[in-house]
This record gives C-alpha cells, sequence and structure tokens, in this order.
C-alpha cells in the first residue's frame, strides 16, 4: 500500500535541532575515577541529533538541509567543512557570535558497548519561531518535509510547528497544485516530557518519533504497547513510531494498525552512537519516498543495523 507522506522529488527534507563536535574516546573499559588512562581511539565527529540524521539523508540520496543555531567559534570551520563533505546544506542557520560550541564528550566502552555522554552547552540559545520566519520560505515548494528535535525550546518548537500548519492552510486554501509540508518531532530527551504535555505537543506533528528511554519514562516495557498507547495522544492521521534497540521498532497509525519491524544485527557491533539519529532519518527517508509504515520502519531497522556495525556515518548506504 502506498502512504501518504511522500514529498516531491525535487523538494528537501530541513532538519531542525542541534550541531555540535562530538569526541569519541574508545576505551578498553570504563575508566577509574582520578586515574590516567590510555584511549585506544579518539575521534572527532560533527554531532547532534538533528545533524547526523541530515547527514544519514543525504548518505542515502536524499535532498536535504540543517536548520539551528550555529556557534561563530574556532569550531565552527570543522562543522561546516563536515556539512559540506556530506552534502548537508547549512548556509541558512543562525550564526550567533560570542558563543561557546555546544560539545559532547562520549566513552565508549568496548568491554560493555556503553556509552556515556558528558555534554556541554554553555551559552549557545536555542532556536526561535523567528528565526524560522526570518529565513525558511515555507512558501517557496522547496520544503517538502520539516523534522524537528525536542529540545529545550519546546515553547518555540510548538509556535513552529502551529506556524507550519498555518502556512498548510493557506496553501490548501489557495488550492495551489503543491503538497502541504509533513512535520515530524523526535522526544528523546526525558526532560521534554512534561513540556510535551504543557504545549500540548503531541497533537502537533504528522508523525512523532519516541525513543525506548522516553517510552520507559511513561509507564511503557515493550515497543507494541508505547506504540499502541501513546499513537492514542496523536491528532487523528497522525504516526507515532518507536524504536526500541536491538528489539527493533514499533509504529501505529490509523492506515496501517500496530506495525513491528525486527532489528538487522551487524556481524560486529563498531559504534551504536546515533543508532536512533540513523533510524529515524531512514525512516523519514522512505516515508518521503511514498512507502509504507511498515517498510518505512523496516528500512529504518536495516540502515541503523548496518550502521552500528560501522564507525561514524561514512559507508552508509
Ligand atoms: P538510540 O541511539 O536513540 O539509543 P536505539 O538504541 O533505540 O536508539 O536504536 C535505534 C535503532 O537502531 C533500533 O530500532 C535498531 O533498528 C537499531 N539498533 C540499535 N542497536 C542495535 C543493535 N545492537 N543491533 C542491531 N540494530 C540496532
Amino acid at each position: 500500500m502506498e502512504g501518504n507522506h511522500g514529498i516531491e522529488p525535487d523538494q528537501q527534507v530541513l532538519f531542525v535541532g542541534l550541531v555540535c563536535v562530538d569526541i569519541l574516546n574508545h576505551m578498553e573499559k570504563y575508566p577509574i575515577e582520578d586515574q590516567a588512562h590510555r584511549c585506544l581511539d579518539c575521534v572527532w565527529q560533527r554531532g547532534g541529533n538533528a545533524s547526523n540524521s541530515s547527514t544519514v539523508i543525504s548518505l542515502l540520496g536524499g535532498s536535504v538541509e540543517f536548520f539551528g543555531t550555529l556557534s561563530d567559534s574556532k569550531e565552527r570551520s570543522f562543522i561546516e567543512e563536515d556539512f559540506k563533505k556530506y552534502k548537508v546544506e547549512f548556509e541558512r542557520c543562525v550564526v550567533v557570535p560570542n558563543t561557546l560550541c555546544p560539545i559532547s564528550v562520549v566513552i565508549l566502552n568496548k568491554e560493555t558497548s556503553s556509552r556515556t555522554v558528558l555534554h556541554t552547552n554553555k551559552n549557545l540559545p536555542e532556536l526561535k519561531l523567528s528565526h524560522l520566519q526570518d529565513k525558511i520560505d515555507l512558501c517557496s515548494g522547496l520544503v517538502g518535509w520539516i523534522h524537528f528535535e525536542g529540545r529545550d525550546n519546546a515553547e518555540e518548537m510548538a509556535k513552529m510547528l502551529k506556524y507550519i500548519d498555518q502556512q498548510n492552510e493557506q496553501l490548501i486554501s489557495s488550492s495551489s497544485s503543491r503538497k502541504r509540508i509533513i512535520t515530524s518531532l523526535e522526544a528523546e530527551k526525558l526532560r521534554l516530557a512534561p513540556r510535551l504535555v504543557e504545549f500540548d505537543m503531541w497533537r502537533l506533528p504528522d508523525v512523532m518519533f519516541v525513543s525506548k528511554d522516553f517510552a520507559r519514562t511513561l509507564g511503557y516495557t515493550d515497543m507494541e504497547s508505547a506504540a499502541q498507547g501513546l499513537y492514542e495522544r496523536l491528532k487523528p492521521g497522525a504516526v507515532l513510531i518507536c524504536a526500541w534497540g536491538e528489539q527493533g521498532a514499533a509504529a501505529m497509525s490509523a492506515q496501517s494498525g500496530l506495525v513491528t519491524s525486527a532489528a538487522f544485527p551487524p556481524d560486529g557491533i563498531v559504534d551504536t552512537c546515533g543508532a536512533g539519529d540513523t533510524f529515524n532519518a531512514a525512516t523519514i527517508h522512505a516515508l518521503s519516498k511514498g512507502k509504507d509504515v511498515k517498510d518505512s520502519i523496516t528500512f529504518g531497522c536495516k540502515v541503523a543495523g548496518f550502521k552500528c556495525g560501522i564507525q561514524g556515518y561514512e559507508n552508509i548506504k
């Protein structure tokens, strides 16, 4: 069955969220406090959920833009070079002078495969509705899908989602042949949970991605009951998608009912950092190509499983 989230071939997906620098420290085992340790490897990567997902869509052949605030710090050139390397457009980002670039120091423990993230964001402001209105022309027809990484600017994100809705309404009333812009939102950071309720955000996006930890915080113990239970909170016609690590993913929509995909484990786990971002990107890519919900989460699991078997994103296909 054809899905109803397809965008035009010449349209792009816009990812809204954070870009930061990830410093990945690969270690034989977890470090002991107050001791010096040698790492197996240390890799600098462009990071941030929305920024990672942009990379993955581009590698899958999609046209993509990242939109967020960008610190005018010494790390800026590293970030911009990397966006260019992966053919992710970023030129409309809001560059903020006199701010420090957010940094994530990640400890990757080879013994247990655990990922410990130490994130610092001292003063980079979050994106506001006015930035979107100033920088992105939603009427141009260029943007077909806008994905939001759920962050601390929940109130502004709610305003942005409502603004896109209004633009879509205008499009429909002007009987233009252009399709409405599809929206999606990722709920991963646990502190977002009360804010989704406060700003009535469950009912705003067309597609809602909920992470395993987020669903667990809300009391769900498996992906099927999370997809079914949380689907009730969405607006009519919306899709709930829930990735669940090595279990795979589940989704629920009026059209598909409850659907699941198993995970696709690689021969050996190399790097699970960004598995969720990869899953979101690949699932959006498939939905935006007109695939149905089950095929889309299956594609998401395949690409995310492949990603777990390689370092970074470079060879994703
Ligand atoms: P996050 O990176 O947000 O913790 P998850 O751990 O839920 O994300 O993983 C997202 C997707 O990545 C899963 O749905 C699954 O398809 C894939 N994945 C994650 N871990 C593994 C694994 N160990 N083996 C195979 N696939 C995995």
